[in-house]
């Protein structure tokens, strides 16, 4: 008798593998096939570089640098590390400290592939705007992640919906007391270095809050689709690009690849909103 396990993996393998094919076959988007794709070309196209390992080097060449939020679905991080890997591409990771995120053995798993563990903070969320209590908040949690791995950067969680913006912690204290190298939204040269991310489930998206570098090129260049920086990458238009990518919105599984689907636009209707009251106030 199969076990209620083995009958599930089955399930899931076989209704992978449709789903893949079907995605296929009409184009669908934010795939790990898609992600393949997408990491193929950059490999093509640059050298794929971590957070870290960009900072320390300043290059000059054509580099990309490939960094990841892990808010949600550490398990999906897991599966995206793997494929980084067998392509021998390493990127940054960086982890909320959240139940359910925060995951020892995954966090390991992925930094044993090479790539580099950042901590993805928000403490000015988590203090509600005090910041002597954020700061403390912030060495608790380093001290944490570095139990169980190196931490040489470290990169703002943004919640749309919060009154802070945790990268202000910076205005008051300075990071490097912590043994620190950098902060992607302070550390990096935007001027220089061409910005893409797929907050909000689209790329550079005009639904993003508190994840909008390079504002006003965004506005003058279109990106529809992974396709359309799949073609930016390959026309070669920026020296250095900064691509984020969050492992939980790139699924091949139909039911979640749904659901981030139907979650993520409820979430644009709501960021919307948010960004039309800001400009009335
Ligand atoms: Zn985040």
């Amino acid at each position: 008798m199969p076990s209620l396990l083995n009958l599930f993996l089955k399930y899931d393998i076989k209704a992978t593998f449709y789903f893949t094919e079907f995605c296929k076959v009409i184009g669908m988007d934010f795939t790990l096939d898609k992600y393949i794709e997408l990491c193929e070309t950059i490999m093509k196209n640059y050298e794929a570089l971590t957070v870290r390992n960009y900072l320390l080097k300043k290059p000059n060449g054509k580099v990309a640098i490939l960094r990841h939020d892990v808010d949600r679905k550490p398990l999906n991080a897991l599966k995206m590390a793997k494929i980084e890997d067998n392509l021998g591409i390493t990127s940054t990771y960086y982890f909320r400290m959240k139940e359910g995120v925060f995951n020892p053995n995954i966090i390991k798993k992925i930094a044993g592939m090479g790539h580099e563990i950042g901590y993805h903070y928000e403490v000015l969320d988590k203090a509600k705007g005090d910041f002597k209590k954020a700061i403390e908040i912030f060495k608790e949690e380093l001290k944490e992640f570095r139990k169980i791995c190196n931490i040489s950067t470290i990169c703002m969680h943004g919640n749309p919906i919060s009154k802070w913006t945790n990268k202000d912690l910076w205005k008051k204290y300075d990071f490097r007391e912590f043994d620190i190298i950098g902060e992607p939204y302070l550390s990096i040269d935007y001027e220089k270095v061409f910005y893409f991310t797929d907050t909000s489930r689209k790329w550079n998206s005009r639904f993003s809050i508190k994840d909008n570098i390079n504002e006003n090129v965004n506005t003058q260049i279109k990106i529809k689709d992974t396709d359309d920086i799949i073609k930016i990458i390959n026309n070669g238009q920026s020296t250095q690009v900064c691509i984020l990518v969050h492992p939980n919105r790139w699924n091949d599984n139909f039911a979640e690849w749904f659901i981030e689907l139907i979650w993520q636009n409820a979430k644009n209707m709501g960021k919307a909103a948010i960004k039309k009251y800001k400009k009335l106030i």
